[in-house]
């Protein structure tokens, strides 16, 4: 029997970083508030209320898809998506059907080096519903409560081309996907919390087959891992089913992080029929070609473009250049620091190391830092001149994220600038060699060991601002090991 391949698809959700919701003055961020307090009768789905287009989440929409390389139509329109569910008050959900705001792009990704694309069918607009809490478990639950705040929160769909060939490949197309969105600013990028949603299509075929097999959609995967462990799972699962002779059936399957496994909802003689038509509360959309060319002006540089660029630029590691441009905000820090005058490695390492780990402590974005740029910057030049250790850099650090102080007048305030002056540094040499006589021949006769006591004791006799690397250098040669 011929080897089998997959063919992957996914279908992501995206809510918009917008101020209000999508068709009302509701406020968009909903979580953490009291149930149902975030509602108003458009989102309650009232008799008579009616909705009102939010720009902003339509400029989000168009800026999205221009990143992706897709087509902007000049004529655009919301359509009725009729289906009944608890936390769907209207009993429709307004969406897109024929008419979507952009149509055909791609997006380039990166599996292990290797750069991919994949094609992108289509982004449009659509309203989240809202969220019901069950009683204990969905199936057995006595009762269910119904919590609208999320009810009607803007929702941007990419529908990926089925252009991903093994299940592998799928959480690097949607952390790219994932990347542009912190990019550009339209979505936090949060999976565990759904506001940001992917829905995983996926068929097999025999490897040299042109046409597709029949494709089963999995729901409800809510990290990168469950995503690949699903469509993995899905493959084990249609091989066994194709090599025992049986057909594929096609349907919607949900996805259970407790089993890792997959599990029937709906077939596709169940699958509803949506009853699709123009939303006849809002009129269509009419984008002019000015919008789109301001929206594409003000786009930010691809994130793969600006990961090569800063590698090659600052002859940095492709780690260090991917850790750097993970969101747009990690990039301008570093860049900020370059520009006041840091060497662009030692900068990296700092971002990268100590800075980040601090942020990551306080729950801070990079953007929030305590320390800006300029002063971390300042810190750096100083620790890569010798002027101060790189232990006490780190220190200091800490103590002027914790205080918002700047590193370099606490340095300052402190004495810790450290002397590399050679005739004051030989003072002190000389001084350690007084105070620890035993440790100085054990020195000369071959043990290494003693040399620690000795490089602290020139620290002590300094005050702690003596180049622990030049005294270390200094005491080598004065005790004869100086060629070693
Ligand atoms: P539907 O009409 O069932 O929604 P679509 O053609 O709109 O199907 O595709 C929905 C998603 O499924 C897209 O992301 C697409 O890439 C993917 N897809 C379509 N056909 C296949 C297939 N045979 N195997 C895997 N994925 C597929
Ligand atoms: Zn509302
Ligand atoms: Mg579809």
């Amino acid at each position: 029997m011929a080897e089998l391949e997959a063919v992957i698809g996914l279908e992501v959700h995206a809510q918009l970083l917008t101020r209000s919701k999508m068709f009302c003055g509701c406020r968009a961020e909903y979580l953490g508030l009291p149930p149902n307090s975030n509602t108003c009768p458009t989102c309650l789905g009232l008799p008579g209320a009616l909705p009102v287009i939010n720009r902003r989440a339509v400029e989000m929409t168009i800026r999205t898809a221009l990143a992706l390389g897709c087509r902007i139509p000049e004529f655009s329109k919301f359509d009725r998506k009729n289906y009944f569910y608890p936390d769907l008050p209207k009993g429709y959900q307004i969406s897109q059907y024929d008419l979507p705001l952009s149509l055909g792009g791609h997006l380039e990704f990166e599996v292990g080096g290797e750069r991919r694309s994949c094609g992108v069918t289509r982004v449009h607009l659509e309203e989240d519903a809202g969220t019901l809490h069950h009683a204990g478990e969905i199936h057995t639950a006595k009762f269910s409560l119904v919590d609208l705040n999320r009810a009607g929160v803007p929702l941007m769909e990419i529908v990926g081309e089925p252009d991903l060939r093994s299940p592998r490949e799928a959480p690097h197309y949607l952390r790219a996907l994932r990347q542009l969105l912190l990019h550009l600013g339209v979505n936090d990028g949060n999976m565990e919390q759904g506001s940001l949603r992917c829905d995983a299509n996926i068929s097999l075929r025999p490897r040299g087959q042109r046409e597709f097999g029949v494709k089963v959609e999995v729901k409800n995967m809510n990290s990168f891992r469950s995503l690949q462990a699903a469509l993995e799972f899905e493959f084990r699962r249609q091989t066994a089913v194709i090599e025992s002779g049986d057909r594929v059936h096609q349907e919607t399957r949900g996805w259970s992080e407790a089993e890792q496994g997959t599990f029937s909802q709906r077939s596709k003689e169940e699958a509803q029929d949506y009853r699709y038509f123009p939303e006849p509360d809002l009129p269509p959309l009419r984008v002019s070609r000015e919008l789109v060319e301001e929206l594409r002006a003000g786009l930010p540089e691809p994130p793969l473009r600006l990961k090569d660029r800063l590698r090659d630029q600052h002859g940095l590691s492709e780690e260090q250049a991917a850790l750097l441009t993970e969101r747009l905000q990690d990039a301008e820090y570093f860049q900020a620091m370059v520009a006041s005058g840091a060497p662009p490695r030692a900068a990296a390492n700092w971002q990268i190391g100590p800075l980040q780990a601090l942020c990551k402590e306080s729950a801070l974005a990079i953007e929030h830092s305590p320390v800006p740029a300029a002063e971390l910057a300042a810190l750096v030049r100083m620790v890569e001149a010798g002027e101060v250790s790189g232990t006490s850099g780190r220190e200091v650090l800490a103590e002027a994220f914790a205080l918002g102080r700047s590193p370099v007048e606490l340095i300052r305030e402190r004495g810790l600038i450290q002397v590399s002056d050679a005739e004051q540094m030989e003072a002190w040499v000389e001084l350690a060699i007084q105070q620890l006589p035993k440790a100085a021949s054990d020195f000369q006769s071959g043990n290494d060991r003693a040399l620690g006591p000795l490089v602290g004791a020139v620290r002590k006799a300094s005050g702690g601002v003596a180049n622990p690397d030049l005294a270390s250098r200094l005491l080598r040669e004065r005790l004869g090991r100086g060629g070693e």
